[in-house]
């Protein structure tokens, strides 16, 4: 079995992750973002496993204050 939180009916519930932002929000910018670290554009998220897109969103977002 392989999950992909690629596909519209893949996304987790509970968080309501989307592939794409939401006002402005995006993962990249979410301080639960972990950066793509093997080049294939994708990221990772603390929060939800599986591949994150640096342009999705979920309604976890938290901006990064760095
Ligand atoms: S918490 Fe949500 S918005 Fe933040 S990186 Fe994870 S999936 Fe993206």
């Amino acid at each position: 079995m392989c999950d992909s939180l690629t596909g519209d009916d893949a996304a987790p519930p509970a968080l309501s992750y989307q592939s794409t932002p939401n006002n402005g929000q995006q993962c990249g910018g979410c301080q639960y973002y972990v950066p793509d670290q093997n080049g294939d554009g994708m990221g990772a998220c603390t929060l939800i496993a599986g591949q994150i897109d640096p342009e999705g969103w979920c309604i976890s977002y938290a901006v990064y204050n760095g």
